[in-house]
């Protein structure tokens, strides 16, 4: 298992081979998890760079296996869309992840938005229109409140595709955000066609801007893009007051890191938010 330095969540990272006995029965799990309840959400918060205020909240997958303890998304995702069970999950998150919206805004706590990661299969399925629509209704919440994070490499690999579907998103009204920005090929001709409203700077760009004049001037140079292009930006894994300054001196406009605040299960932050506990 890969050490996850400072991060106080404790992640079971299978180191399988094709085919090994380990990754047979990590699959035949994956297949009942769903089923048996064992995903849960944690949530992290993304504030405003200028005044730290609230501004929306990430959901982040997990899996709590019963043996293996809380499994990494990072892990068990690619299985998931190798086995063909990330739509059905996905369509989970989407729903748990709205209930949680809804359920916030009704205690009147909470961020205006809820961000949403969507994988590529999902982004391709013909059934993630409807569904992002039954559940902004079933749970009664306006479509300005869903964020959709599709990441780069996904909105690139097909990107007529990709504009056709996420065209059909925002025509409901939600709010659209390219992933992990910088580490795919992006070609800004299609970037400028795609119906986005964020970008969000990946990680591996702001861990060592402090140290490394390479990693600062691409941070700079993308935020400068996405001013130019009239979307927001969000930088991941701010962990630094160092960091944080530069980035907003960049004009970077929210920000998301443990200097804010870790992923947390929902009741976390209901009970830092001195509300009633969660339903
Ligand atoms: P991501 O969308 O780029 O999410 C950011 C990752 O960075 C999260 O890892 C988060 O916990 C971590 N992080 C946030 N702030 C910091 C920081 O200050 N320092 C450090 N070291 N890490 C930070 P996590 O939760 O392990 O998720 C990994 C990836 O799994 C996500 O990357 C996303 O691509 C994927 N994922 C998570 N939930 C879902 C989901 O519901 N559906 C899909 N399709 N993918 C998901
Ligand atoms: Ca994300
Ligand atoms: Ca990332
Ligand atoms: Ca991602």
């Amino acid at each position: 298992a890969k050490a996850s330095g400072r991060n106080n969540t404790q992640f079971y990272r299978p180191e399988f081979t094709a085919l090994s006995t380990e990754r047979l029965e990590l699959e035949r799990d994956l297949r009942l998890a769903l089923a048996a309840q064992q995903f849960t959400l944690h949530y992290q918060p993304v504030v405003a760079a200028a005044d730290g205020t609230l501004e929306g909240m990430e959901a982040l997958l997990r899996w709590q296996h019963p043996q293996r303890g809380l499994v990494s998304p990072l892990d068990f995702i690619p299985l998931a869309e190798e086995l063909g069970c990330i739509e059905a999950i996905g369509a989970w998150v989407l729903d748990e992840a709205c209930r949680q919206l809804a359920a916030w805004r009704r205690a009147g706590v909470g961020p205006r938005r809820i961000g949403v990661n969507v994988s590529v299969h999902q982004l391709r399925s013909a059934a993630l229109h409807g569904h992002v629509q039954q559940c902004l209704q079933r749970h009664g919440l306006p479509a300005d409140g869903l964020v959709l994070e599709i990441t780069e490499s996904a909105a690139m690999a097909q990107p007529e595709q990709s504009i056709r579907c996420l065209q059909a998103l925002r025509a409901l009204g939600v709010n659209l955000s390219i992933d992990d920005f910088g580490t795919g090929y992006s070609s800004l001709a299609y970037l400028k066609l795609l119906p986005i409203q964020s970008l969000k700077l990946d990680r591996s760009f702001v861990r060592d801007l402090e140290r490394d004049d390479n990693d600062a001037a691409i941070c700079a140079a993308t935020l400068a893009l996405a001013r130019t292009l009239g979307l927001r930006s969000v930088a991941e894994g701010v962990e630094t007051e160092g960091q944080r300054r530069f980035l907003e001196a960049q004009g970077c406009t929210l920000l998301q890191g443990y200097l804010f605040g870790r992923p947390e299960p929902a009741a976390h932050w209901t009970a830092q938010w001195g509300a009633a506990p969660n339903p």
